[in-house]
């Protein structure tokens, strides 16, 4: 590992903290040092916006303000509020962790990483964002944006999408960590990461630690973090289908336990067909459901990690008799009830919006 010169690194320390303390984002979570609120806030934080998860955590506090209260909550209430919030294994884990905590440790979250990441759904970067944040441990949280802004504090080449470049950077951290406030300079990093350091146009001109920074010496801000190209995601076409019985009830199915989106509900959906006619006979023959399908003029694209959905809408009347076990039968007013995934709940409103509910 390269050698860290300890005047830049005192440096770097006083300039950070010093500009964190001063222009401080105003956000709900930083208003306490609990460690289940940050903890809270740093699993909803993980691959979603500031902007996004503000509203979310305020009402999952509202709901469970103690452990005790998330830890017991049913499937149905958990996925309910993290509605639209994606990568829903964060809320399950979240809550399995949850629960070690309150049966396992007496209630209190641990203070060694050792123990704090054996908890399910905790890595390192949500071990060391706890442990800084709530208990002022000298401790690295290293996620994409604090690897970014260090690849080019240090000008470091290697690839931020390989696992092993995340413990270089966690070494590095040890040593350059400010230990009389490691809170600060954790949560400076982040927030120099989010607001000056961004990935494609970083305000250096702004900076606070422009004076530390190797790739504004050397002007290639540019070129770094390297970051080798994730493979594009794979498009699935499918076909959803509104489908209500005589009483205008509509049928919703709730998705396999395992997986994407496990447990969320969606509208029956099945691979695309070439024509309505072949979806009514998919309907058949996957339901035993006989429909009477129209298309809707409406098209879904929703892009996650690793797929693309491509989502087209179709509408029929079916038979309330025949319907089978794992549908379940909603009016438009017990829509709310249900927790669905974003891509399901653009399809609803469109159909609420068109009366068609
Ligand atoms: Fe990032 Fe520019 Fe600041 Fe360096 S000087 S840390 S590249 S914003």
């Amino acid at each position: 590992m390269q050698e860290l010169n300890q005047a830049k690194i005192n440096a770097f320390q006083t300039n950070l903290v010093g500009w964190y303390n001063e222009h401080k984002r105003d956000l709900p979570w930083r208003t306490s040092q609990d460690p289940y609120r940050v903890w809270v806030s740093e699993v909803m934080l993980q691959q979603t916006r500031v902007d996004t998860v503000i509203p979310y955590y305020e009402r999952f506090m509202r709901l469970f303000p103690a452990m005790e209260d998330l830890a017991y909550a049913s499937e149905e209430e958990i996925l309910k509020v993290w509605e639209g919030l994606g990568y829903y294994s964060r809320v399950r884990n979240l809550q399995k962790g949850v629960r070690e905590v309150v049966e396992h440790y007496g209630g209190e979250v641990p203070k060694n990483r050792k123990e704090i990441e054996s908890l399910k759904g905790v890595g390192p970067y949500t071990a060391g964002a706890v442990l800084s944040i709530a208990y002022d441990l000298p401790e690295p949280a290293v996620d994409g944006n604090v690897m970014r802004v260090l690849s080019r504090v240090f000008n470091l080449n290697d690839d931020i999408a390989k696992p092993s470049t995340r413990k270089k950077h966690e070494a590095i951290l040890y040593e350059a960590i400010y230990a009389d406030d490691p809170s600060s300079f954790n949560q400076g990093l982040m927030e120099l990461g989010a607001l000056v350091c961004t990935p494609t146009s970083p305000g250096c001109l702004l900076c606070p630690v422009r004076e530390q920074c190797d790739a504004f010496y050397l002007g290639i801000q540019a070129d770094l973090p390297v970051k080798s190209k994730k493979k594009k995601a794979k498009a699935v076409d499918l076909d959803a289908f509104v489908l209500l019985d005589e009483n205008k009830q509509l049928y919703i199915e709730k998705r396999p336990a395992e997986g994407l989106l496990a447990g969320l509900w969606q509208l029956p959906m099945l691979p695309k067909s070439q024509s309505t006619e072949d979806g009514q006979a998919a309907i058949l023959n996957t339901y035993r459901v006989n429909s009477n399908l129209k298309t809707l003029d409406f098209h879904v694209k929703h892009v996650f990690s690793h797929i693309i959905w491509e989502i087209d809408l179709y509408i029929g009347c079916v038979n309330q008799a025949n319907m089978p076990h794992e549908w379940k039968a909603v009016s438009k007013d017990e829509l709310e009830q249900f927790a669905f995934p974003v891509s399901q709940q653009k399809l609803l409103s469109y159909c609420l919006e068109e009366g068609l509910l």
